[in-house]
């Protein structure tokens, strides 16, 4: 296990944050010292067709060891860390046995780890956790993913007795601001199909996620003196809080749980002349995801309606943005790449935890240029912030997990088995 703690430890103590305020890609020079790093380290332990683009997209390839046609599969996982919380200076703690007690992460601070907040910690007791210092994250997310895959690729080159057929590996910048997937070339890459490693706590197999569309919503105002404005005053502040009364209630993030969609108003600015309202609309199913925007566009007309004799033009103009679909119109018709991760959960003891993604991912986006990618876990709990921890035993169950794939993928006649229980005559 010390080799796995000794190559995470040298991912984390390089700051990869990336910026989303930048137009380049990457969107930091700084990606590019990480990057680099698993160039080198990719092809000295032995992997071919070592490559990186002029966006620092990584790809390598483990050439098969047999002779019949197995599936090129993927594994693909982001190197850069989330602007939300400094990814400056890691100074990674090691709590070897954890004895399932508070964490002290920072004495001068007074920064504590506890089980009583995070009850997640207590199945991990005597387990090794990686933690941070509490003055930055750690980077578990999603550098356990890279230290994962290169540690089953280095396992899998010096283990040649284990059958496997062609495998892509893929590093990318970028994943934290949105745009992982914005350069990643599917034909290069060349996968029938990949897993990201890029979930949190262990079993975590995940193949659904949320359909995504952001709208901007301009109320248009008109500014009279108050002493003179009855009948006259238009108040866009005000016309914009009737907006949001006319959603329904209870349908927001914070009240809402594993299929439940929402909407989320998350900003909002205004004078009496002008108010910009944004929010967000997600839903799992793609049917109600289009009502909930239908009625983004019937409340516009409502409103409008109700003014359009007042002000002659329409005072509310709603503009929707589609942002991602729920990958799981592209993998269910090749449900076997789930289930193939699945059973090899199942044959290393692991419980999968199979359950919808309240996000995206950049599997999804993958997805739907042709690349059907489910996410696995990789081990990290509490993401972008200072309580991120990692539980070593996790990422070498992930290793593990990569390396059964592989495996399973390799087995004659694996995908003829039906995936359906048949039924009994
Ligand atoms: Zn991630």
């Amino acid at each position: 296990m010390q080799h796995i703690i000794d190559r995470f430890i040298s991912y984390v103590t390089i700051d990869t944050e990336s910026d989303p305020n930048s137009q380049t890609t990457p969107s930091t020079a700084k990606q590019w010292d990480l990057a680099n790093k698993l160039v080198e380290e990719l092809k000295n332990i032995g992997m071919q067709d070592v490559t990186i683009d002029d966006k620092a997209y990584i790809m390598a390839t483990l050439p098969s060891n047999v002779e019949h046609t197995v599936p090129t599969i993927g594994f693909i996982s982001h190197f850069d860390t989330s602007p939300d919380f400094s990814g400056a200076n890691v100074k990674p703690q090691i709590i070897p046995n954890y004895d399932g007690k508070d964490i002290v992460l920072n004495a001068e601070q007074n920064i504590i780890l506890s089980p009583s907040y995070f009850k997640d910690l207590l199945q991990y007791k005597g387990q090794t956790l990686i933690t941070t210092d509490g003055t930055t994250l750690l980077g578990a997310d999603d550098k356990a993913g890279i230290t994962e895959i290169v540690s089953a690729m280095e396992f899998l080159i010096k283990n040649p007795d284990i059958k496997h057929g062609k495998i892509r590996v893929g590093f990318t910048p970028d994943e934290e601001i949105g745009r992982g997937a914005n350069h990643f070339d599917v034909d290069k890459f060349g996968a029938e199909w990949a897993y990201t490693m890029d979930g949190s706590q262990i079993g975590e197999l995940e193949y659904e996620n949320f359909n995504a569309a952001g709208a901007k919503i301009t109320f248009k105002g008109k500014s009279v003196h108050p002493g003179y404005a009855k009948g006259k005053m238009i108040n866009s502040m005000l016309i914009a809080n009737e907006f949001i009364n006319e959603l329904p209630k209870g349908e927001t993030p914070q009240e809402t749980k594993g299929y439940e969609g929402f909407f989320h108003v998350h900003h909002l600015t205004g004078s009496i002349e002008e108010t910009v309202l944004e929010l967000i609309i997600r839903d799992h199913s793609a049917k109600r995801f289009e009502r909930r925007k239908k009625l983004i566009e019937r409340i516009t007309r409502k409103i409008n309606h109700k003014f359009a004799k007042k002000f002659g033009e329409p005072i509310v103009i709603a503009e929707i943005n589609d942002q991602y679909y729920n990958m799981k119109e592209k993998v269910l018709p090749v449900k076997h790449i789930v289930d193939i991760a699945e059973k090899a959960m199942r044959e290393l003891d692991i419980k999968p935890l199979i359950k919808p993604i309240r996000g995206g991912t950049d599997g999804s986006q993958l997805s739907y240029k042709g690349l059907p990618c489910p996410n696995i876990f990789a081990g990290g709990h509490n993401f972008h912030g200072k309580y991120e921890y990692v539980p070593v035993e996790s990422m070498q169950k992930a290793t593990d997990v990569i390396v059964k794939i592989v495996e399973l993928t390799a087995i004659p006649g694996i995908f003829d088995a039906p995936t359906k229980p048949t039924k009994k005559k």
